[in-house]
């Protein structure tokens, strides 16, 4: 039996993906991001598709431990790092590499004799404000870290824009240049064998003076577009996800009738209205405004009424003859998960991150080897 609401990952199209990364960075490494469940779409799964590249990163501890209970052994670098010595002990016995961002992280450190235990990326906060030493610092804490008994040497060096997404914003060349000219600076003669990482998906693409070392793509590995001005498709990426359902109702409404919670939506002409089975709870977004397309039978149709927790309305004018079964596509291949995105003021990081366990998850070989 098909669920109701189900998503198709297609995931030949990570390795697609992938090889676009390489053609933009052809000569850096590549550390796939696959936080947050893979960005929706497993965690585990993401990383059996995604083996070949360098290292992966995950935002926490156990996501990492996850990865190498499992089994995978290629190298994991926590981007959080860790806040505890506890946490610090989970590092090490898993091999995880951490990043380290903080004063905090500093005084556990100095309370570990161990040598030459744990793998770092030393963190420079070039304006996102969030983790990071600031440049004005960076060359004492590097110093410090370079006496750390517990820290592997050579340390890594990385930073993080915050406006790459916005190819306008010229604070991204500034994070760049602050990041490098800090780094020429720094009072050792070790630097050359310091590994650098800049960029994520938007960095990539935009800004080839943030392609380093390392490169850190996250969601354009999913097919996902970082820019609010285009989609994965027009980037030659393609979508890993799509989110389908079913019509489970259809019924003629009148001229004036009111449809959904709160009546949000009043009928301007005589019309047919179609429900289908999916809604908030399966993570389709709350803030759906009307209008928002949803494709019934392969053709799009208006989103109308509000979203509610398990159903959304659509109307069907367009499709007198639509009957209940006739399969309904939220996003996916065909209906860009950035539109959808847009019609609900939010990024399609959401969405994806967003889909809930009620979703079934098929996989698309699966799915054609079954039929
Ligand atoms: C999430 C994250 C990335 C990946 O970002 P995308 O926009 O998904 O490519 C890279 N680096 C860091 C530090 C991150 O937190």
């Amino acid at each position: 039996m098909i669920p109701a609401a189900y998503a198709v990952l297609n995931i030949d199209a990570a390795k697609h993906n992938l090889a676009q990364v390489r053609k933009h960075a052809p000569h850096a490494k590549i550390m796939a991001v696959i936080k947050a469940n893979g960005y929706g779409h497993g965690l585990l799964r993401i990383a059996q598709a995604l083996k070949p590249v360098d290292a992966f990163a995950v935002a926490r501890v156990d996501e990492g431990i996850r990865l190498r209970q499992a089994g995978i052994k290629t190298p994991i670098t926590v981007l959080e790092g860790f806040s505890c010595n506890e946490e610090l002990d989970e590092l090490i016995r898993y091999q995880l590499d951490a990043v380290v961002h903080s004063s905090c992280q500093l005084e556990i450190f100095a309370q570990r004799p161990e040598k030459n235990q744990l793998s770092i990326w030393l963190k420079m906060d070039t304006g996102m404000n969030r983790l990071g030493f600031k440049p004005a610092e960076f060359n004492t804490v590097y110093a410090q870290l370079q006496d750390c008994a517990i820290v592997k040497q050579p340390i890594n060096l990385m930073t993080h824009l915050a406006n790459a997404d916005i190819k306008t914003d010229d604070s991204s060349s500034d994070q760049i240049s602050l990041f490098k000219d800090t780094i020429n600076k720094l009072q050792l003669n070790t630097v050359s064998i310091n590994e650098l990482s800049i960029a994520n998906s938007a960095g990539i693409l935009a800004w080839p003076s943030a392609i380093t070392d390392w490169v850190r793509p996250g969601v354009m590995l999913y097919g996902i577009s970082p820019f609010a001005d285009s989609t994965g498709s027009q980037l030659n990426l393609k979508p890993i996800m799509s989110l389908h359902s079913r019509l489970i109702a259809v019924k003629q409404l009148n001229k004036g009738d009111k449809v959904g919670y709160a009546g949000t939506w009043i009928c301007p002409e005589d019309t047919n209205l179609g429900v289908v089975a999916i809604g908030y709870g399966d993570g389709y977004p709350r803030y759906a405004k009307a209008g928002t397309p949803v494709l019934v039978n392969g053709q799009r149709v208006p989103l109308i009424g509000r979203v509610s927790m398990d159903m959304i309305t659509v109307d069907l004018g367009s499709q007198p003859n639509a009957k209940a079964g006739d399969p309904v596509t939220l996003w996916g291949e065909d209906l860009a998960v950035e539109e959808i995105a847009q019609c609900a003021e939010t990024i399609p990081y959401t969405l994806v991150c967003g889909i809930t366990q009620r979703v079934q998850i098929v996989e698309k070989s699966a799915l054609l080897t079954s039929n």
